[in-house]
C-alpha cells in the first residue's frame, strides 16, 4: 500500500506514520528526517536545507525531489511505503506522479491551528529513536529521557513559537492545496485529529486503512 500523509506540521504524521509502520510493515519515508540527517552530518546539501528549515521555509522542491527518487528506488520500497511530509507542493504533487507513483491512499490529518502551536512548541523528541513526547501532555517518566530506548530527548530547533508560525502559513499557502489536487482522484481521507491522542486518531486511521 502506497499512503501519503497530509496535514500541517504538528498534526500528528510522524506518529502517525510510525504506528502504520508497524501495523502493515512498510517503511516511513520522512523528508524532514532526512533532511536532518543530512544536515547533522554536515553535507552541502543538508547545510542549506537546514538554512531554509531554522527558517520555517520549505527547502526547494529540486532538492527534496531528488532525494524522495533516490530513496524510492530501494528494494525495500517495494510493498509500499508512507510518505510522511512529502509532497508539500503541487510541483512535489507532480513530480511524484511523474516518477509513475500510483498512490492507494491520502490521510489528511487535520487539527486546530492553535492547538498546533501548542503541541509544537511543548513537543521534545528523543534524539536516538524518534519517539516524540509533550511537556505538558505526554510527559517521559524520565526527565530528558526517551521511555522506549533511553535516549536523551531534545527540542527541535524549529519548534519555537515564531518559527511554528510560519511554519503554518507555509502550510496554509502552498501544502494546503495538495488536498483539492489529491480530493480530484477520489482517494483523500480525512482523520480529526483536534483534542485527540495519538491511540484515538490511530484507531480512525486503522478503520480507514480497513485494519
Ligand atoms: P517536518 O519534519 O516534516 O516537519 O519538516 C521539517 C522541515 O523540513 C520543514 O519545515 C521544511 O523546512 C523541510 N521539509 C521537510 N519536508 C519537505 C518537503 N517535502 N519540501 C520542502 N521542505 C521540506
Amino acid at each position: 500500500m502506497k499512503i501519503i500523509l497530509l496535514g500541517a506540521p504538528g498534526a500528528g504524521k510522524g506518529t502517525q506514520a510510525r504506528k502504520i509502520m508497524e501495523l502493515l510493515s512498510i517503511p516511513q519515508v520522512s523528508t524532514g528526517d532526512m533532511l536532518r540527517e543530512a544536515k547533522a552530518k554536515g553535507t552541502a546539501l543538508g547545510l542549506e536545507a537546514g538554512r531554509s528549515m531554522a527558517k520555517g521555509e520549505l527547502v526547494p522542491d529540486a532538492v527534496v525531489v531528488g532525494i524522495v527518487s533516490e530513496r524510492l528506488k530501494a528494494p525495500d520500497m517495494a510493498k509500499g511505503f508512507i510518505l510522511d511530509g512529502f509532497p508539500r507542493t503541487l510541483a512535489q504533487a507532480k513530480a511524484l506522479h511523474e516518477m509513475g507513483v500510483a498512490i492507494d491512499l491520502v490521510l489528511n490529518i487535520v487539527v486546530d491551528a492553535d492547538e498546533i502551536v501548542e503541541r509544537l512548541t511543548g513537543r521534545l523528541t528523543c534524539g536516538k529513536c524518534g519517539a516524540m513526547y509533550h511537556r505538558t501532555f505526554m510527559v517521559p517518566k524520565k526527565e530528558g529521557t526517551c521511555d522506549s530506548c533511553g535516549g536523551g530527548l531534545v527540542q527541535r530547533a524549529d519548534d519555537n513559537e515564531a518559527t511554528v508560525r510560519n511554519r503554518l502559513e507555509v502550510y496554509k499557502q502552498q501544502t494546503m492545496p495538495l488536498v483539492e489536487y489529491y480530493g480530484r482522484f477520489g482517494s483523500v481521507k480525512e482523520v480529526n485529529g483536534t483534542g485527540k491522542t495519538p491511540e484515538a486518531v490511530f484507531n480512525a486511521v486503522k478503520g480507514l486503512l480497513g485494519s
